[in-house]
């Protein structure tokens, strides 16, 4: 068997076809109108699901979707609003802080470097790629455990932790990609190459994956 550091640069370009194919315009399911609103549910969608932060988000933003509108809104009643999406106490009080600092470092506007964007309370390196990716159309690619795991599978990397999956697949694949390529990640993960029991039988990419048929547990 081939080891996994070795996948080619031309069976890589072929798994990045394939998704092309398989997600041809992969859109985030995290639903929002406005940079704001972006940054905010990404922020509540840490340890939680897509869908329970839309649901939780239709009710915020209807109420508060500016810092000044979340400010007045007050982290007690934010906290009672978020408390679907889990770890409120600490959410609703790093989304405070981010409104503060963003009226007053950033004239409230959403900030487009990544260290800019890490002096927001609640926004780590994955959260800031996120901005940049999907408000800022930057070349990143924010690595979670769905795209850490698909990579891994696939034999694209050999690596311990996110942080060391970004920076592979960000050396073997081409930044014109990145955007794209980091949700259909998420959605092959999601469906198709889930963390227990996935589907080889059913991937597309399945005659290019050392690991396919694998007993996960
Ligand atoms: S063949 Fe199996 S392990 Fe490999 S990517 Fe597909 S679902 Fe994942």
């Amino acid at each position: 068997m081939k080891s996994y550091d070795d996948m080619d640069r031309e069976s890589i370009l072929k798994i990045v076809k394939i998704f092309s194919r398989l997600y041809p315009h992969p859109t985030p399911t995290l639903k929002w109108t406005s940079p704001f609103e972006c940054l905010i549910a990404v922020i509540l969608s840490a340890q939680c699901t897509d869908k329970k932060v839309n649901l939780v988000t239709r009710k915020l933003f209807g109420k508060a979707n500016t810092p000044g509108k979340i400010l007045i809104l007050g982290q007690k009643k934010l906290a009672g609003i978020i408390k679907p999406c889990g770890l409120f106490n600490g959410k609703s009080r790093n989304i405070i802080a981010t409104c503060e600092i963003l009226i007053k470092n950033f004239n409230g506007k959403i900030p487009q470097t990544q260290p800019e964007l890490e002096t927001l309370p609640g926004v780590g390196p994955k959260t800031a790629q996120v901005i940049l990716a999907q408000i800022w159309n930057k070349p990143a690619f924010p690595v979670d455990t769905h795209i850490h795991r698909v990579a891994n599978r696939l034999g694209i990397c050999t690596t311990k932790t996110p942080e060391q999956t970004e920076k592979c697949l960000k050396s073997k694949i081409p930044s014109r990609y990145w955007h794209d390529l980091h949700l259909q990640m998420i959605f092959h993960g999601r469906e198709t190459c889930k963390a227990r029991r996935p589907s080889c039988h059913d991937c597309p990419l399945a005659n290019l994956c050392d690991s396919k048929n694998n007993n996960f547990q």
